[in-house]
């Protein structure tokens, strides 16, 4: 440090004589809050070392809905922002039963042996509307959680698909930094949450099961779309004749689709997640797929693209939280309620008072 910067009125000297003058309690709140500084300053730097525990606990942050996590977290995400992006993040699905778990401790334990780091997490909005979810209820993934270059994190709960969205793409975000450069995030097909983890992802792969019969029926028509991959799961044993016919089947019916903004013909392969059969496949097929992306630009433009959609995103679910959350909107809408029961007014006009009177109350 330089004589001028200690000279300084900036330079902080610890025990300067002038600091016997201070209020004892703000020396302690000024204590409090550099401890607070250092604290998060170590929880982030710990983070970009890649240790897990930081990791965790910064997702924790994440999770949390108090207003002083939320600030830290915010700040978290921050010094994890520039470190973040080089990854691929891969989007997992198909219905309970299929084999997700077999398969992500499969193709995990593989990547691993490949040299990379995985995290696993997962989107399950069951977690929030009931007590079991669909995901999160069995041991899962016993050997991976063994790994040291594996991260498992369970479904965040949350009030809304919204709110459990927002956490997983922030917890991306955080495992990016800390070193993790493939990215799983599994999901079960309820409500919209195929299309969100859609939306956060590179890649999105389909496992199936291969049926009696007519594969196509069950399926929503909208998962083959978005599908980059379906892999049909439990091709072993009796299975096997089966889950080839299957293919052959969804092979047919892809031609259907139109082609994909990303370039990428989607494939469908078979695996058996129990005896790790087809697992280096889908692991070529991925990269093949990489390759294509980064060379025809479409991996960067899908990102910016997804990036746009969960600001916009955000900002909804802000502005609708804050509305329907005021306390005088809650009252003057249940007032409008009534009114429209009583035919006083139309759902029309109880609208445009509503948001009137919202913007009033913004401005004082
Ligand atoms: P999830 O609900 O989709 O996560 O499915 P699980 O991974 O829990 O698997 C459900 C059941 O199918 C378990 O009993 C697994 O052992 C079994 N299973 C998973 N993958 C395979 C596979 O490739 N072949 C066979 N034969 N069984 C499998």
């Amino acid at each position: 440090m330089s004589k001028n910067s200690e000279k300084s009125a900036l330079h902080e000297t610890g025990s300067s004589p002038g600091s016997k003058n201070i209020n004892p309690n703000s020396a302690e709140r000024i204590r409090a809050i550099r401890k607070k500084r250092a604290s998060e300053e170590d929880l982030t730097s710990q983070l970009l070392k890649g240790n897990k525990t930081a990791l965790g606990r910064a997702i924790t942050m994440v999770e949390s809905n108090q207003p002083a996590h939320k600030e830290k977290a915010q700040a978290l995400i921050e010094g994890a922002l520039s470190h973040a992006n080089k990854s691929i993040r891969i989007g997992i699905t198909g219905v309970p039963g299929v084999g997700k778990s077999t398969f992500i401790e499969s193709f995990g334990s593989y990547l691993i042996k490949q040299g990379k780091k995985v995290a696993v997490l997962a989107v399950d909005p069951t977690s929030s509307l009931s007590r079991g979810s669909i995901l999160g209820d069995k041991t899962r993934m016993e050997n991976l959680v063994r790994e040291e270059h594996a991260f498992i994190r369970p479904s965040p709960s949350g009030e809304s698909l919204g709110g459990v969205a927002r956490k997983t793409r922030e917890s991306i975000v955080l495992c990016e930094a800390a070193g993790f450069d493939v990215i799983l995030i599994e999901t079960v097909g309820v409500g919209q949450s195929e299309t969100t983890v859609h939306s956060m992802t590179d890649f999105f792969l389909l496992l199936k099961l291969a049926g009696a019969g007519d594969e196509l029926q069950g399926i929503k028509r909208g998962i083959i779309e978005m599908a980059d991959a379906i892999v049909i799961n439990k091709a072993d044993g009796d299975n096997q004749k089966a889950a080839r016919e299957a293919k052959l089947e969804f092979n047919r019916a892809l031609q259907l689709y139109p082609s994909k903004e990303s370039g990428w013909k989607p494939e469908v392969a078979l695996s058996s997640a129990l005896y790790n059969s087809g697992i280096a496949e889908v692991w070529e097929m991925i990269s093949n797929f990489q390759k294509l992306v980064f060379k025809n630009g479409h991996f960067n433009a899908n990102r910016h693209q997804q990036n746009k959609f969960w600001l916009l995103q955000t900002i909804n679910e802000h502005l609708k939280n804050n509305f329907y959350q005021h306390p005088q909107i809650k009252e003057a809408l249940a007032e409008q309620l009534e009114a429209i029961g009583n035919n006083k007014t139309t759902a029309f006009s109880a609208a445009i008072y509503l948001l009137n009177k919202y913007r009033e109350l913004q401005k004082i």
